[in-house]
């Protein structure tokens, strides 16, 4: 038995993992109720994609680490289903790729903010940016705008997981490299990455941090290359053809 009481060989036992995971969250005010409807519909694409990581996934989320590591000013973006499905993993990937964790909501309160920061420090985050709230993305309208100056404001590579629509693209329209983490490969959150990463966030993340981990050292020219060899179109293609045939 783990975290609930379910064998870990039940067949079902990922899914109901994640389930469990994300109602924990909206019971600590760290998940809001939108976020339960994100989940189900992530859900039904994992479910078609066989709740695997399929080559192009791992070939983007190797893609994406060496983007990190090649990063300036790498940001990881939280929201409430982030911290609620990942939040050790978050912490083990900003470590890996010296990155900073900024959180981010769509339906901001600064009690929810405030949470998610103690939830996200209590598995290990030394720093939270994300409350002082001194800097604006332009073209959304004024919470959702809010973020970091010193944090997403400043960064030069940010990684937004389940990113609604309209957020993505405003950050994508800025000077910023965007990795996204979105298991429906036509979501505009997805379509207007530079790296797109169709996968369950339970396993992109620690997927991302491996693939730093194995190259932590390498000269840039190499991380360089990985992300030029890297074809976003390609990427969304394969997992769209996943998702529809099965194959
Ligand atoms: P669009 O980008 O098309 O405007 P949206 O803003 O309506 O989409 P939301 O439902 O707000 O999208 O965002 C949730 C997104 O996160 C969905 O695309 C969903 O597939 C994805 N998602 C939900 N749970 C996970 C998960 N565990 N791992 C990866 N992606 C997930």
């Amino acid at each position: 038995m783990s975290e609930i009481e379910l064998p870990a060989d039940h067949p079902r036992y990922a899914s109901l993992l994640t389930r469990h995971r994300i109602e924990d969250g909206v019971e600590k005010g760290i998940t809001s109720k939108q976020g339960l409807i994100a989940q189900g519909r992530g859900e039904a694409f994992d479910y078609l994609l066989g709740e695997q990581t399929i080559p192009s996934a791992d070939r983007a989320e190797r893609a994406a680490a060496a983007q990190l590591l090649l990063a300036d000013h790498p940001v990881l973006s939280v929201n409430g289903n982030v911290a609620a499905l990942v939040a050790p993993e978050i912490v083990d990937l900003a470590a890996a790729v010296d990155a900073d964790i900024e959180v981010n909501l769509f339906n901001r309160t600064e009690k929810r903010m405030e949470a998610i920061a103690a939830h996200l420090r209590e598995h290990g985050a030394d720093a939270v940016k994300g409350l002082t709230a001194d800097g604006r993305i332009p073209n959304l309208s004024h919470e959702r705008a809010k973020v970091d100056a010193d944090g997403i404001g400043a960064a030069d590579v940010v990684v937004v997981p389940l990113e609604d629509g309209d957020r993505a693209e405003a950050l994508a329209d800025l000077d910023k490299t965007e990795i996204v983490i979105d298991l429906n490969p036509l979501s505009r959150s997805a379509q207007t990455a530079a790296i797109p990463i169709v996968d369950n966030i339970i396993r992109a993340v620690p997927t991302m941090t491996e693939h730093a981990e194995e190259l932590h050292g390498s000269a840039s020219e190499t991380l360089n290359t990985i992300v030029d060899q890297f074809a976003a179109s390609d990427a969304l293609t394969a997992a769209e053809e996943a998702i529809r045939t099965g194959v």
